[in-house]
């Protein structure tokens, strides 16, 4: 599974990625965007490709997340 992260020590909360994919991208009360958990990442993953391209500090990327670990 594929899965968006933030590099929070990039993000300079410009909710770019919020208001292109708020399914997925919340800016926190630190003014710092994360990832909601339990979401089905393929379902929104043009839109994540978006918020990937519009983030200005270029701090969302893919990152490869096993399914069951440990299994
Ligand atoms: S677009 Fe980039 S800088 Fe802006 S909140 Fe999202 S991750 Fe942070």
């Amino acid at each position: 599974m594929k899965k968006p992260v933030v590099d929070r020590a990039k993000c300079i909360g410009a909710a770019a990625c919020e208001s292109v994919c708020p399914e997925v991208f919340k800016v926190d009360t630190e003014g710092k965007a994360t990832v909601m958990d339990g979401i089905d990442y393929e379902k929104y993953k043009d839109k994540i490709a978006d918020a990937i391209e519009m983030c200005p500090v270029a701090a969302i990327a893919w990152e490869e997340h096993e399914e069951n670990p440990g299994n």
